[in-house]
């Protein structure tokens, strides 16, 4: 039987502003509202994937909830976690982008349904049933996701599952009460570590990147995988490193990336593909999920993944170049 992946955390709708500029102080054109918040896009991208899937999370009787649902269900994911609050509403997010490309939020997640997560028999049960659990530090940010969120990571790891973490700090959440502590004990159980960029400073002591990845190594995380954007992305562990030149596509919205990375990510190592192949398929679901607006709606196939690692292959041959160097 296939390992079956968990993902405990926020279920969303996105909705985006059409132009770019500085945040939501004057009324704009928006578009939305498209399935998203990040465990639900990974969770969509590992089902996607042929990965046995599902989510523990919350949403509220309305339009927003059901959208999030019907997607998920269409995908293959187990939705049999995920609550439906009646007379609460689903969380929200929008989202402009600055003209330097970086990205303004309104979160709507602790004081909506997601924001209030409970052991309700049928999260208890995938508990128990599943073989990997994924988290993100978004996740961790809201009180009533993060006690959850916890309380999974103790029984999974407690019985011999494995753990992968995506920080996926905004700044927008970096001051939420209670967030270091929750953090620092997922980040001490995790097996594959995923951050991205600057994100792995926010856990060591070091601020050089070989260095930050040697202190989380030797704090016995087996994998440190850093994600670039439009640089790759690199994998570390006692063996050495590995590095994937980004694939050349069109960015429509980089929102989602690191998601499906993650959700490729995983679904490839549980599957047993070598490390070289695991993050080839996962750099190509990130730079897939960048051609298409909106979170969740670039998650991708393995024969969308093919299609697009081919096609570089022919065009470009930096899309698929992995470099590996060995430790001594
Ligand atoms: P998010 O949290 O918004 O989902 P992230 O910051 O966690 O994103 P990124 O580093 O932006 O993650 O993207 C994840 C991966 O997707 C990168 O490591 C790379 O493999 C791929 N990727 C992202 N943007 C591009 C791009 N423009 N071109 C090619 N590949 C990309
Ligand atoms: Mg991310």
């Amino acid at each position: 039987m296939a390992a079956t992946v968990l993902t405990i955390g926020e279920i969303l709708v996105e909705i985006m502003a059409t132009t770019p500029g500085e945040g939501f102080g004057e009324p704009q054109p928006l578009v939305g509202p498209f399935p998203s918040g990040a465990p639900a896009i990974f969770i969509d991208q590992v089902s996607r994937l042929g990965t046995p899937a599902a989510i523990v999370s919350r949403v509220g009787d309305d339009d927003f909830g059901r959208l999030n649902l019907n997607r998920l269900r269409a995908d293959g994911v187990d939705v049999s976690g995920i609550e439906v609050a009646a007379g609460e509403t689903t969380g929200s997010a929008f989202v402009r982008y600055r003209p330097d490309g970086s990205r303004a939020f309104v979160f709507n997640i602790a004081h909506s349904a997601t924001g209030r997560l409970s052991l309700t028999p049928s999260a208890e049960a995938l508990i128990e049933r599943c073989d990997h659990l994924h988290i993100m530090g978004s996740a961790l940010s809201a009180p009533g996701i993060a006690h959850l969120a916890r309380e999974a990571v103790r029984r999974v790891k407690a019985r011999g599952g494995s753990l992968s973490f995506d920080p996926n700090l905004r700044p927008e959440i970096l001051q939420a009460p209670g967030l270091p502590e929750a953090l620092d004990e997922v980040l001490a159980q995790c097996d594959v570590f995923l951050p991205s960029g600057e994100e792995i400073f926010l856990f060591t002591e070091s601020k050089d990147e070989a260095a930050a990845v040697t202190e989380l190594l030797q704090r016995g995380i087996g994998t440190v995988v850093i994600k670039r954007g439009n640089q790759g992305a690199s994998r570390f562990d006692q063996h050495g490193r590995i590095d994937a030149a980004a694939l050349t596509v069109d960015e429509v919205d980089p929102t989602g990336a690191g998601d499906c990375f993650a959700g490729a990510y995983v679904s490839f190592w549980l599957a047993g593909a070598d490390p070289e192949t695991t993050l080839r398929y996962a750099n190509a679901a990130g730079a897939h999920a960048v051609t298409k607006l909106g979170p969740m709606e670039g998650a991708a196939t393995l024969s969308g993944l093919n299609a697009l690692l081919a096609a570089q292959n022919g065009k470009d041959p930096r899309g698929v170049w992995v470099r590996q160097t060995r430790v001594q």
